[in-house]
């Protein structure tokens, strides 16, 4: 139970233990941003429908227009509207989105035109067939436009509406039961007596869980006593289908979600070669999976991006993207080397990434600041202008 497993194998298994959610509902369109899709969506249409200018401009047989002729403007098309064959030696005048009548072969923008009262000659030509979007270009009717699989965010919601589409066939959300240990801990607009702290985790897990779109059930605080973590663990595993606890899982006295877990189904504790946030518990407690975040914040959000953030997504039916580093040039100096794989919190400047001063894990003022994080492999050193791995944080949370 003990190895010590890099960050990567330890992704790789905690993902190959997500079983997407079975069940799937038909929401509508407008209100199935960041849910799933559970079936490919499959276009009856056309995109574009019509052949259509993609300029302001004059619609010509381009051979009409030889040596500046100039050609009567025989009629006026704008967008929506519907032109008629255009007759030999004349010019349509069009508008952007406006179909292209039978006959034309090229669209000239207007700047490339000259008109005189209802004539027109081309000054610049344009290659033959310019400014035509065809019709079909986007979409075909029965090609399939979104696959089973994919995460609706704006663009892949524009997409849905420009084939017309009012409800989408998704998967359910995952209920996900929350609660947070520490005698220690007081939510904002308590008091806070000698030796208490305020309760950061839930804010920000909160903030997480709700951007990615799965149902909260929030179980609030729970004391530091296996009783009430046993039972507060067994509601939770009655009603959700993840649950997620911060805090209580190292190997002091007073940590007894693991002790609670154990009791009640089955867990592996995971010494994970990362800083911040080496233990990651995983489990099972009846038909609910169990993820344990450590207590200290930035552990706590580092490991839920990298780790509880992917799995979630696998359980919503999407496929998570793989962490992608971007090489940045170094702006600080590490001379010493560390012992574990470290992400360290980190801000672009200049050009150059550089560091928040104090990396301790209880300071969450670090990732307030950060855009994103170093990722920095064990046993290396760093001088200013080496190449170095970033993580971007609204990346990882996108
Ligand atoms: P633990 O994992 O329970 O040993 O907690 C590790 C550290 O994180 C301790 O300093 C706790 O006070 C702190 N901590 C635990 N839970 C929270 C929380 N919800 N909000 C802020 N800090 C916490
Ligand atoms: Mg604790």
């Amino acid at each position: 139970m003990s190895e010590l497993l890099g960050v990567d194998a330890a992704r790789a298994r905690l993902l190959d233990s997500a079983t997407p959610v079975a069940e799937t509902e038909t929401v509508a369109a407008d209100a199935a941003l960041g849910r799933v899709l559970a079936a490919p969506l499959i276009s009856q249409v056309t995109v574009p429908p019509l052949d259509n200018s993609a300029m302001d401009g004059y619609a010509v047989r381009l051979a009409d227009c030889a040596d500046g002729a100039w050609l009567p403007v025989a009629q006026r098309i704008p967008a929506g509207a519907l032109g008629a064959p255009l007759a030999a030696g004349t010019a349509a005048r069009i508008f952007t989105g406006a179909p292209v009548p039978d006959g034309v072969d090229t669209v000239v923008m207007q700047e490339d035109c000259e008109t005189d009262g209802d004539r027109v000659r081309v000054v610049r030509a344009p290659a033959a067939g310019a400014n035509i979007r065809r019709a079909g270009e986007d979409i075909r009717a029965g090609q399939g436009v979104l696959d089973a699989g994919t995460r609706l965010g704006p663009a892949q919601l524009g997409v849905a509406a420009s084939v017309g589409a009012t409800t989408l066939t998704v998967y359910r959300r995952p209920r996900v039961a929350v609660f947070f240990t520490g005698d220690e801990i007081v939510l904002p607009g308590q008091p806070l007596a000698p030796g208490r702290i305020y309760n950061s985790n839930r804010a920000s897990l909160l903030a997480l869980l709700g951007q990615l779109g799965v149902e909260v059930i929030d179980l609030g605080q729970v004391p530091d006593r296996l009783d009430a973590t046993r039972a507060t663990l067994e509601a939770a595993s009655r009603q959700a289908d993840v649950v997620i606890t911060s805090g209580g899982v190292s190997v002091g006295e007073e940590d007894h979600v693991r002790a609670a877990l154990e009791s009640l189904g089955r867990v592996d504790l995971w010494k994970v070669n990362m800083k911040p946030g080496k233990p990651l518990v995983r489990g099972r407690v009846g038909d609910a999976d169990f993820l344990g975040l450590p207590g200290n914040p930035v552990s706590a959000f580092v490991v839920f991006c990298l780790f509880a953030r992917p799995f979630l997504l696998k359980r919503m039916g999407a496929t998570p993207a793989p962490m992608l580093a971007y090489p940045v040039v170094a702006g600080f100096d590490r001379r010493k080397p560390g012992q574990r794989r470290e992400f360290l919190r980190a801000r672009i400047e200049d050009g150059r990434v550089v560091l928040f001063p104090n990396q301790s894990s209880g300071v969450l003022t670090s990732l307030a600041w950060a855009d994103g994080l170093v990722d920095l492999d064990a046993d290396v050193t760093v001088a200013a202008g080496d190449p170095v791995r970033f993580l971007s944080l609204p990346e990882l949370l996108a």
